[in-house]
């Protein structure tokens, strides 16, 4: 028998996986040239910031695409410019980065909670069907992990009642459903390029759209409400700009998207075959929809479960699993999720920054935040750019735990250990 690397013995992996960000002289040589420039902000004629608009644009094949400081922020300025007001409802999963909601209530306005499709973990037509009242404003489809939402029975259910859809593609980046890029489909597509994102300026956001007008109303809200090309200022906007260091970075890096996504494509490939061979593992979808032509591989994910992973019903947590594999060598985020009705600025009444919300239902997502095992950019890792020769050790640490999982189960029960310990393998893990 082997001792667990939790438990004192030794990893089965001491090597690093690949670094998320990447990088190379590329954006150095990019970086330097803004600095040279002395333009280190504003979006002028010329900047960095325009040509990388213009660049996204492209790529994504819409008209107007406007970088803004951060996804959050891009998500708030596509509600005001859809004109959500306080009070307004918005339709947001109940599973998502907590700031699809936040931007929601930063605006007065009232998230209400759907739950997420356990297959995808993305919402559907028939869960924004449901939600549906005459204050509703705006529904907002998280393309979550990079995998995109039913963008067709959303779109049908939000055509009958004329609600906008704003996609929020923090996460997918690069991701196409039937062929189309996610961000190109509803409304208003909503990016981040925070460190973890498909690309990234260690913060920064873009706003995209279609329409000649909320464009207009978009590059206005980023801009101290000052619509481009005028001195006054006719509407109350924000300043998110982007720095021009942040374009300039985010121009190469658009340029490193497509290798990144063909090279995640197949090492998720890799791992979802290893390891649903394995006891208790589900990857997440456990088979793709055909009409996801490109996944944004934010994330491998896969649900543990416990009893059949263990063998009798005393079985070990989805955070003592995860912990187990973090000390392995394995580049896992060892915390539960949280749903986000269930954050205590929507659940605790007694928080002093407590925000009014409204959940039709959450329970596929609650069950999905506490059984989730998230490999990956989520986890601050470029594991899924590896090839199957590094990636086999994510199985064989799996088969390692699996192998001597009787070993946890007998220490979660020995209550003399350090608290440190107890409290990852007992179920909340705050760190
Ligand atoms: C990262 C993220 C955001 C927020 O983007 P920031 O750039 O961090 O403000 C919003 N929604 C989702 C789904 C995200 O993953």
């Amino acid at each position: 028998m082997t001792a667990l690397a939790l438990l004192g013995g030794s990893p089965l992996r001491t090597r690093p996986f690949r670094a998320w960000p990447q990088f190379d002289q590329a954006e150095l040589a990019a970086l330097a040239e803004a600095l040279d420039s002395r333009r280190w902000g504003g979006i002028h004629s010329g900047s960095q910031g325009e040509a990388f608009e213009t660049e996204l644009a492209d790529y994504l094949q819409v008209p107007h695409a406007v970088v803004v400081a951060n996804g959050t922020a891009g998500l708030m300025i596509a509600l005001k410019a859809l004109g959500v007001r306080p009070g307004d409802e918005v339709i947001v999963p109940a599973m998502t980065y907590l700031a699809t909601a936040t931007a929601v209530s930063l605006l007065g306005g009232v998230p209400v909670f759907v739950d997420t499709d356990p297959a995808t973990h993305t919402i559907t037509g028939s869960s924004l069907k449901a939600a549906i009242s005459e204050r509703t404003k705006v529904v907002v489809a998280v393309h979550l992990g990079g995998h995109p939402a039913d963008m067709d029975s959303l779109g049908d259910v939000a055509g009958t009642y004329g609600i906008p859809i704003v996609e929020d593609c923090a996460q997918s980046l690069g991701a196409t459903w039937n062929g189309t890029q996610t961000g190109s489909m509803g409304t208003i597509g909503v990016f981040s390029f925070a460190s973890t994102k498909n690309i990234s300026a260690g913060e920064g956001g873009a706003v995209v759209t279609h329409d000649d007008a909320l464009a207009a109303r978009i590059a206005s809200l980023r801009d101290h409400g000052r619509p481009r090309g005028v001195a006054h200022h006719p509407e109350l906007g924000w300043n998110l700009r982007l720095s021009e260091f942040q374009s300039a970075v985010l121009r190469v890096q658009l340029k490193r998207l497509e290798p990144h996504l063909a090279a995640k494509a197949k090492g998720a490939a890799f791992l979802a075959s290893a390891l649903s061979s394995l006891p208790g593992l589900t990857p997440v979808p456990a088979t793709l929809d055909p009409r996801v032509t490109a996944h944004g591989r934010f994330s491998f994910a896969f649900t543990f479960d416990g009893e059949a992973f263990n063998d009798e019903a005393n079985s070990i947590s989805p955070g003592a699993f995860r912990a187990a594999l973090r000390a392995e060598g394995i580049p896992v985020s060892t915390r539960d999720l949280i749903a986000c009705p269930d954050e205590p600025i929507y659940a605790d009444i007694t928080n002093r920054d407590y925000s009014s919300s409204r959940t039709v239902s959450a329970e596929q997502a609650r069950a999905a935040c506490s059984t989730l095992v998230l490999l990956g950019q989520a986890a601050g890792s470029g594991l899924l750019l590896e090839g199957p020769k590094e990636l086999a050790d994510v199985v064989r640490a799996v088969e390692k735990i699996h192998e001597n999982r009787h070993q946890l189960r007998q220490e979660q029960r020995r209550p003399a250990r350090p608290l440190r310990l107890i409290r990852s393998l007992v179920k909340e893990y705050p760190q």
